[in-house]
């Protein structure tokens, strides 16, 4: 097949020469062709020199590299980058397991396949185009899923209206490419979650949390805990299973809420310790009183883009330093950020902050990041987004 191509200003080629898979568009020289955004594009350096092929896209990244070698994207690429997923996630011991059975198959950059995320939620796949190319690659890449997974897969939720570029005007509508009507539910770690793929938030559950969720169990006996931003309730369950006192789950959204005592009905039915609340993060901390021993504080991206980086740090800072100042003495605090663009040391500076402020003596017991079903592609540092600290708070 005939692809345009797109050629690249003198010198801008070395990070593709490195296996970064982004060409932003003030890199580009001149075109060959004129390519619509979606197009299969071919790439190419000083002296002709072939660089890969990939998505075009109009904004600041202009092409999404999909294979740095001459290839063609076909369904014997789309079944070949699908297996090697999926055999990671066998090494993972996360495809056949008795007490899981949700993962990320499929992780953008992460797994080569930028602008694609797939998650899996027992037999179904819920998949996620973040970039026109792979909107118009979905009836592929979903055969697939199918050849590689066989009898396994019985569903594929298709829900990229939100992801999409808006201004693509694709007119795309979420929904099944195979399969449908299902509920099922998600088992992490043996607790029972109901997913809502249709109307939840991002895939329906943020399966990142799965290791961090385990810790927590560890540090919960005896506690009384806070689960702020708690969405389904996931850090919750692992809190009651580790012998929480009492566990408190808060979410700005009533559909959150429902959807945690929901999932509390599916884990610990009756159960008087747990008590949910619809509420904004600030306004809880302000008025609740200084009982908590293990506060979470999970909060969605407050920077999705780098211009509002202070901001967001601002932010972390200040939700950070109201959970410094309440915790009871000898409390343990799980703070995260998911934030792309805010980095670690970022991250650790507000977070630094927010501690000096209280005047507390703090102790960092652990560092942690997103689960190997989430992996970070070594060419493609920004991969590695979710950050979190365990803190010892005298
Ligand atoms: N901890 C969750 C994921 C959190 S996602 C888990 O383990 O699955 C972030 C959540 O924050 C969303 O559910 C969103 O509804 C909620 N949220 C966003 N803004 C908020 C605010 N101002 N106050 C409270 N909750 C908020």
């Amino acid at each position: 097949m005939k692809h345009c191509k797109v050629f690249l200003k003198p010198k801008k080629e070395e990070s593709l020469l490195r296996f970064h898979p982004w060409v932003f568009s003030g890199a580009i020289q001149s075109f060959e062709g004129q390519p619509e955004e979606g197009d299969l594009v071919e790439v190419y350096g000083a002296n002709n020199r072939y660089l890969g092929i990939g998505h075009f896209q109009i904004g600041s990244i202009a092409v999404r590299i999909l294979s740095f070698q001459q290839q063609e994207i076909d369904q014997a690429f789309w079944e070949n980058r699908i297996r090697i997923a999926y055999e990671l996630r066998k090494t993972l011991r996360l495809t056949a397991s008795e007490h899981n059975n949700t993962y990320r198959l499929v992780h953008g950059e992460g797994d080569n396949l930028p602008g694609l995320v797939i998650d899996m939620y027992a037999h179904t796949a819920v998949m996620q185009a973040h970039s026109v190319g792979m909107h118009l690659a979905r009836h592929q890449i979903a055969e697939a899923l199918k050849q590689i997974l066989g009898d396994t897969l019985q569903n594929i939720y298709y829900k990229s209206e939100a992801t999409l570029p808006y201004k693509a005007n694709l007119g795309s509508e979420d929904g099944y490419l195979l399969g449908g009507d299902v509920e099922d539910i998600a088992l992490e770690n043996g607790l029972r979650f109901c997913v809502d793929w249709q109307k939840g938030q991002k895939t329906g559950f943020f399966v990142d949390q799965r290791e961090n969720r385990s810790l927590l169990e560890h540090y919960a006996k005896d506690r009384a805990v806070l689960n702020m931003f708690c969405y389904t309730g996931g850090f919750s369950f692992y809190a009651m299973r580790g012998g929480a006192k009492v566990v408190h789950s808060v979410d700005s959204s009533a559909k959150a809420i429902a959807l945690t005592n929901k999932n509390v009905s599916l884990n610990f039915p009756g159960d008087p310790r747990h008590q949910a609340f619809a509420e904004d993060a600030f306004k809880y901390l302000e008025h609740m009183g200084s009982n908590y021993d293990l506060i979470i504080l999970d909060p969605p991206a407050f920077a999705k883009h780098k211009d509002v980086l202070r901001n967001a740090l601002q932010g972390y800072r200040k939700l950070n330093a109201i959970a410094f100042e309440k915790i009871k003495p000898g409390g343990i605090l799980f703070t995260f950020s998911c934030s792309q663009v805010v980095n670690k040391e970022h991250f650790r500076l507000a977070v630094f902050s927010a501690a000096a402020q209280s005047g507390r003596s703090v102790r960092i017991l652990h560092q942690l990041t997103q689960p190997a079903d989430h992996p970070v592609n070594i060419y493609h540092p920004e991969g590695e987004y979710l950050k979190g600290l365990v803190l010892y708070v005298e």
